[in-house]
């Protein structure tokens, strides 16, 4: 990525086991490295499990929230008027329970796509099934929204501080149940088979990077301060589906090398893209 600056740069490195999220090891290797600021936060990876109940689970969720929107605006067009207490009190608890039923479905869904991935065979599909976290926000937030802006008779104060609560609901909802790294049915039989090759070796992955590498010392890690350490099978669960190109190619393996990652998502792109997160985080 960068050109040597001709700086040494100290990184403190961090190897953390992705099936606990505790801290297994710890390394400092110096490197010639732009200054990018490395502070970067854990994330726990989710431990292996039977998607069995989490799809229902999230549906159910998902239909409470709807509920939670409309008694949120019952609340707010004064047809629960005879609510003890203060409405504004209803209607901002009515839009939390609503945020909470779907940053919970989000989270159950995105689980269960990751142990039991959808097929990448229609795009279409794929997208509504892998982001349908995301898509339930907008529909759990977005009606109200635009029925509170557009009540002409609805008193302003409650009309501005109802419309702030379910737009910032509505960026936390979303926000949360993204999938930033959908997989797909066709990753999970490329994942088995490098699986096969591989055994149980361990494979290591960055919070940022969209690949995964089999040498820790790889030149598109060297410099992350964070590194997730698993199984093949937990760097997929985790949405690291390929092996970075560097590390197929290095391992000599063919199977590997046609399964690693090709021309949209490189190991270079793995280290640039961190790079250009943890500046905006650090900004
Ligand atoms: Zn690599």
């Amino acid at each position: 990525m960068a050109e040597e600056t001709g700086k040494k740069r100290k990184v403190e490195r961090r190897f953390i086991d992705a099936k606990t999220g505790e801290e297994i090891g710890a390394s400092t290797v110096v490197t010639n490295a732009d200054d990018v600021a490395r502070e970067v936060t854990v994330h726990h990876v989710t431990a292996k499990g039977d998607p069995g109940k989490r799809r229902p689970i999230a549906i159910a969720l998902w239909v409470l929230a709807i509920v939670f929107e409309v008694l949120a605006w019952l609340v707010f067009n004064g047809t629960l008027a005879n609510l003890p207490g203060k409405l504004m009190i209803w209607l901002i608890a009515f839009i939390v329970l609503d945020l909470i039923c779907v940053v919970v479905a989000g989270q159950l869904w995105k689980q269960a796509n990751h142990i039991d991935p959808p097929s990448e065979a229609n795009k279409a599909s794929f997208f509504l099934k892998s982001q349908l976290g995301a898509i339930l926000s907008a529909v759990a937030f977005v009606p109200i929204i635009i029925l509170m802006l557009t009540d002409q008779d609805a008193d302003p104060q409650t009309k501005k501080i109802g419309t702030i609560a379910a737009a910032i609901a509505l960026a936390i909802g979303m926000g949360t149940s993204i999938d930033f790294h959908p997989a797909s049915a066709e990753d999970l039989a490329e994942m088995e088979e490098t699986a096969i090759e591989l055994g149980s070796g361990t494979v290591y992955w960055t919070p940022f990077g969209h690949v995964y590498h089999l040498n820790p010392d790889c030149q598109a890690i060297i410099n992350s301060s964070n590194i997730y350490t698993g199984d093949v099978q937990a760097a997929f669960e985790a949405g690291r589906t390929r092996a970075c190109k560097f590390c197929a190619n290095a391992s000599g393996s063919d199977v590997l090398k046609d399964l690693s990652s090709t021309d949209d998502d490189t190991a270079t792109d793995d280290a640039e893209v961190e790079a250009d997160e943890e500046l905006d985080e650090a900004a």
